[in-house]
């Protein structure tokens, strides 16, 4: 227990509400609640925030109902993130926004389908989840009367824009001219390590489940095997069922609690008085220590080679890759096809401004609903 979480109260380096760089579009003081738990209300009231529910984070949606989807992923990085912010006297509102906004830009089938969107992009600047989910909260959600998009605090879009994990493609950093000059706020830090923890653990839970690896397999991990360990010796005739979920648990406690603890000793050390310091501060303040590092970089490896290069991952990839490409090639050929709003959307006809709109359709899809506008795209029995 730190300090911060026993007086609940900000530390010297949480970002403040009051301290706010603002809104782009500005507006009145909410009455009850801060400026970032606006924030955090305004992405769960948005529709690319519904969406998440049926799209894939790695096991396709239809395949099972137990399996996490983008939107369980979401809510589990938010409590870790919350919590982490709770120990070290960060934002948790802040880190709540950004946590929960973190991946409302993913492509519907995963990250093949993020891969296939790269790559049809590639010729129009690219496509990359970070910027789109960003896109999707400065512009494409459109609700309010005052302003397009979100009209989000500085604070949250620098998050969404700063977010990176292993996986996703740093660059999202640098295109933003707003908050291209200095680091993340140590809640966005927080939001990136906690989408770490999140699908570190819960790939694990689900790979299992689904058979693609055995407990015996995950054991060859040290960081997984040592929490493991401990729970065969105080339970040893459980059924693998409960050791898993057992051991799941007692690992994300371990990954928090290394975390908070490594983050606090370098928060300390470089004598950070306040939130504009970190953004000087040529490195992240925020990380597991050395050693959790590695073991954490090896177990990604590991569920690398393991479990997104599975076979029917691969598979699912394939088709989705398929599709994508399918209805990409048809909608910028012929922007009659797409429906309405999404034609009004065009500013222009250059095959540029054509393939940015049939971008923001295509990635918008949940699973199953680009599987059926496939269908009702080249299917001639299909009602169109
Ligand atoms: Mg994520």
């Amino acid at each position: 227990m730190t300090e911060y979480f026993q007086e609940g109260k900000l530390a010297p380096w949480a970002c403040h509400p009051e301290q706010s760089r603002g809104r782009r579009v500005p507006e009145e003081q909410p009455v009850g609640r801060t400026e970032f738990q606006r924030d955090r209300d305004r992405v769960i009231h948005c529709n690319a925030f519904r969406r998440l529910e049926y799209k894939t984070q790695v096991f396709v949606n239809h395949e099972g109902d137990r399996y996490r989807t983008r939107l369980t992923h979401t809510l589990e990085v938010s409590q870790i993130a919350r919590g982490i912010c709770r120990m070290l006297g960060l934002n948790v509102d802040l880190a709540e926004a950004i946590s929960l906004a973190h991946d409302l830009g993913h492509t519907p089938f995963g990250h093949s389908g993020q891969a296939t969107m790269n790559d049809l992009m590639s010729e129009f600047g690219g496509f990359e989840h970070n910027r789109q989910s960003l896109r999707i909260v400065d512009w494409l959600e459109d609700r309010y009367m005052a302003f397009r998009g979100l009209n989000l605090t500085f604070e949250t879009r620098e998050g969404i824009a700063k977010h990176r994990t292993t996986y996703d493609a740093p660059e999202s950093a640098d295109v933003y001219t707003f908050c291209a000059t200095n680091g993340p706020s140590l809640e966005a830090q927080v939001a990136n390590l906690a989408d770490e923890i999140a699908y570190n653990n819960h790939d694990i839970d689900d790979a299992i489940n689904a058979g693609i690896i055995t407990l015996d397999d995950i054991c060859q991990e040290p960081l997984f095997a040592r929490q493991h360990e401990r729970v065969v010796a105080l339970w040893p005739n459980a059924p693998l069922r409960k050791q898993l979920y057992e051991t799941n648990r007692r690992l994300i406690n371990y990954l928090i609690t290394d975390l908070v603890q490594h983050s606090l000793e370098k928060l300390r050390s470089a004598e950070i008085r306040a939130a504009e310091q970190v953004r000087e501060m040529p490195e992240d303040l925020i990380g597991f220590s050395p050693e959790t590092r590695r073991e954490s970089v090896q177990l990604k490896r590991f569920l690398f080679k393991r479990v997104y290069r599975y076979w029917r991952v691969e598979r699912m990839g394939a088709k989705a890759d398929k599709m994508l490409r399918e209805m990409f090639a048809a909608f910028v050929e012929k922007p009659a096809l797409l429906p309405p709003q999404y034609q009004e959307m065009m500013p222009g006809d250059t095959p540029r401004e054509r393939a940015r709109v049939v971008a923001d359709y295509l990635s918008g899809m949940t699973d199953r609903y680009a599987i059926v506008e496939y269908k009702k795209l080249f299917d001639p029995e299909e009602r169109v």
